[in-house]
């Protein structure tokens, strides 16, 4: 069962299925089922390792480019197999396994193959199933905002901000935290109405704050934002109006966005982010020196803080490559005029560390964990 990954014109399939025919054995079946995928049925095989030969035949024949109407055509291709140890196995359990090993082969990336596995059925199935909690979960009011101080890292310990993160109260499994649901979220695209209902619901709570402030200058209130939203054709509009629904002023809000979110196209992500500047809120790249920091980034791009991932700042004190780059952070951000926040601060070590560097903001364990709205410990230096 083998899909090309675009969408593609018929030359081009005709072509293919030719070569996935010259890579199979005498007596095998090659089908189109429609669409890009094609299933190849492989009788009296030995054993998966004789299907693996087949497929990994057929992806080398793909792999090569394919010459259409004078234009070279490059095409990745993913197989799944499915083995069946019986002539009793129905023919559309057979594909079905097939089809969940292929989209597994998918995920992994280019020119792959997979074989089903037993669990692979259940997993599919908890995602789901998961996905319809999670459709239920917005209307459900199930999710829940919980809030994690920014703290000044200087004697006074003032608090600068509050980081607003995502929980899911579920009704069978408890409270969840992002890890557990935010990449399902992220695949059904339900993360769009979930992000714009955490972007109204902290900005009337950080406006509430602000209203009850004592004095000085009111919280900066963080949001998460993820690729997918950053990509989100109304996203500039959903933030400006809803900045105007609750009346939080906009240079009270901070959109944090991480590496993945970067590295795509960028000069739409660029006017993206000025765009979003011009409504007067605040941007941070998050997850700095996290899997894939740049250190050109501020510069690139017109935002006012970085911050510094969690593992990074664990190693402090233990390890001197991670005080390097955290110190490399500082002073380049202080060249660019950029002010650099450390996260997952958990003990004092790590604070008159990132002192003697310049770090004049931070959040983690040591202040306090993320907490609902009546333990959030904003009165009090912490
Ligand atoms: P993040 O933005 O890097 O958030 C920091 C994470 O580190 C949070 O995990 C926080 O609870 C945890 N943390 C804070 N201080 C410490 C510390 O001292 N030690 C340790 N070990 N951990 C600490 P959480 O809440 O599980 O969130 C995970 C990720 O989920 C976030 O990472 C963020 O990328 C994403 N996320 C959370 N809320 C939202 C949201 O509303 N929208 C979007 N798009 N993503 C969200
Ligand atoms: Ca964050
Ligand atoms: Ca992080």
């Amino acid at each position: 069962n083998d899909s090309l990954g675009h969408e593609v014109g018929d030359g081009l399939l005709v072509a293919a299925a030719e070569r996935i025919e010259a890579s199979v054995r005498l007596g095998d079946t090659v089908a189109r089922l429609g669409g890009d995928e094609f299933t190849v049925l492989l009788e009296d095989v030995t054993g998966v390792g004789e299907a693996i030969g087949v497929a990994d035949r057929i992806a080398a024949k793909l792999s090569s480019p394919f010459e259409l109407a004078g234009e070279e055509v490059l095409v990745t291709s993913s197989v799944g197999i499915s083995v069946s140890a019986t002539a009793h196995d129905r023919p559309e359990d057979l594909m079905r396994e097939a089809d969940l090993a292929m989209y597994r082969a998918k995920e992994t990336g280019k020119a792959h193959h997979r074989v089903f596995e037993e669990n692979m059925g259940a997993e599919a199935r908890d995602r789901l199933k998961l996905a319809g909690d999670l459709r239920r979960a917005i209307d459900g009011d199930e999710f829940r905002i919980y809030y994690q101080p920014l703290v000044v890292l200087d004697g006074e310990r003032r608090v600068a901000g509050m980081e607003a993160l995502l929980r899911w109260e579920h009704p069978d499994r408890g409270l969840l935290v992002p890890s557990q649901f935010l990449p399902v979220a992220e695949e059904t695209g339900l993360i769009l109405p979930i992000g714009m209902w955490v972007l109204e619901e902290a900005c009337e709570q950080a406006n509430a704050w602000r209203k009850e402030w004592p004095e000085g200058p009111p919280p900066m209130l963080c949001v998460n934002l993820s690729a997918k939203q950053m990509q989100a054709p109304d996203l500039v509009e959903d933030v400006s109006r809803i900045l105007a629904r609750t009346g939080l002023p906009p240079e009270c809000l901070d959109l944090e966005i991480t590496g993945d979110a970067l590295a795509g196209d960028g000069g739409a992500l660029a006017s993206r982010l000025r765009e979003l500047k011009a409504l007067g809120v605040k941007l941070t790249v998050d997850d700095l020196g996290g899997q894939d920091a740049s250190l050109s980034l501020p510069r690139r791009l017109p935002v006012d803080f970085l911050k510094i991932d969690r593992s990074v700042i664990d190693g402090l004190g233990r390890n001197p490559e991670d005080a390097a780059v955290t110190s490399a952070f500082i002073d380049l951000a202080d060249a660019f005029g950029v002010t650099v926040i450390a996260e997952g601060i958990e003990n004092a070590e790590q604070i008159s560390r990132l002192r003697e560097m310049g770090c004049k903001l931070g959040q983690g364990y040591h202040f306090s964990p993320p907490v609902p709205v009546p333990e959030v410990p904003w009165l009090r230096a912490l």
